[in-house]
């Protein structure tokens, strides 16, 4: 960290209760203000362990955090200075957080560019771009000591990233910047860093990212994707989200087969003549059984790609070249039947990886 290492007869409460090692206390450097008025020290974190004291103002703290202002209303604040260990004649807070935790935590308090680090990139480069590792920790403080606006700040652009309505995900795809000369791709871009993103939800109660960060990392572990999982990514989970992520890559596969194996009414606005089919025991349009090869032709290709909101839209635009399928079928297949199967799809992710809350 950026700070200076206090010299030894000014440290602040070093010796550490049952250890026999000495653990350095480190001001801050940044968070150092000459006029602050409290003294705050971090639990001993890092290796080597250290023990890190920003000099800040009780007002910030206040102005920020319900949790702090609470601590420094009228005569509690007197009452808490008194009642505190003292340092520089400042009183000293202990609070039991990581170092660089607080850090970040403060410095978002202070300088709020450390806020939009993410959301400042390029709405189209945003999704490559990694999640900033300071934004965990700033999480969980501004959640610990209530600091709602920011934590609103960051739970937006968690959400922005991993959008929880499809025409928003759609919109970022779109825009990704991709060759026209690629064609129809069943490969469409993700935000990076699904693992870290279904902890943060989990961890902080941020419902609407799961649904589609767990189909991210479906997609990755059910196909040749998997050699893109990075290092750790899974590391993330505990094993009953690994759990309930295998399952729902398994759920997905049975999602996939029922809109394969639903045909039959993909053809209700055909105006051809209906002609007798022995199998179905019935009269059905001409183009069902063109149809229907065409999907199992598609489907083909999508078992070795995990990812059927891709797979539906890239249906959706080769459609209008199936063969012996009359230009109804094909408008409607286009225009209606691919387009709800998709969006029934989308909708049916909370279920699939088990995130349905029971009322
Ligand atoms: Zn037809």
């Amino acid at each position: 960290m950026q700070a200076e290492q206090l010299p030894e007869e000014q440290l602040p409460g070093v010796d550490e209760p049952g250890s026999a090692q000495v653990v350095p206390v480190v001001q801050s450097e940044e968070l150092w203000f000459s006029d602050g008025n409290i003294i705050i020290r971090s639990l001993p974190s890092g290796a080597p362990p250290i023990r890190a004291v920003y000099k800040v103002h009780r007002s910030i703290l206040s102005l920020h955090c319900s949790a702090f202002a609470a601590l420094f209303e009228g005569p509690k604040d007197e009452a808490f200075i008194a009642g505190s260990e003292h340092y520089e004649k400042l009183p000293l807070m202990d609070l039991p957080d990581d170092a660089e935790d607080l850090r970040h935590f403060l410095k978002a308090l202070y300088f709020h560019e450390g806020l939009h680090i993410h959301t400042s990139v390029p709405l189209f480069e945003r999704w490559r771009a990694p999640f900033p590792p300071s934004y965990p920790g700033i999480l969980r403080l501004a959640t610990k000591y209530d600091a709602s606006k920011v934590r609103r700040i960051l739970v937006d652009a968690l959400q922005a990233q991993w959008p929880a309505r499809l025409a928003a995900y759609d919109g970022m795809n779109n825009g990704m910047n991709k060759s026209v000369d690629e064609g129809p791709s069943f490969r469409e871009d993700f935000p990076s860093d699904p693992g870290r993103a279904i902890r943060l939800a989990t961890d902080f109660d941020i419902p609407d990212v799961l649904p589609f960060a767990y189909y991210a990392l479906a997609r990755l572990i059910a196909s040749p994707e998997l050699s893109k999982i990075k290092p750790g990514e899974l590391t993330h989970l505990t094993p009953n989200e690994l759990n309930v992520l295998i399952l729902g890559v398994a759920d997905l596969r049975v999602q996939t087969n029922r809109i394969i194996s639903s045909t039959q009414g993909w053809t209700s606005k055909c105006q051809q003549d209906l002609v007798y089919d022995d199998e179905a025991e019935d009269d059905v349009s001409p183009c069902e059984h063109s149809l229907e090869q065409w999907v199992e032709r598609q489907h083909a290709l999508e078992s070795c790609c995990g990812d059927p909101l891709a797979w539906l839209k890239v249906m959706s635009m080769l459609c209008m070249d199936i063969e012996d399928v009359c230009e109804t079928c094909r408008v409607y297949v286009r225009t209606d039947v691919l387009v709800d199967a998709r969006n029934r799809l989308w909708k049916t992710l909370p279920a699939v990886f088990g995130l349905v809350r029971c009322s």
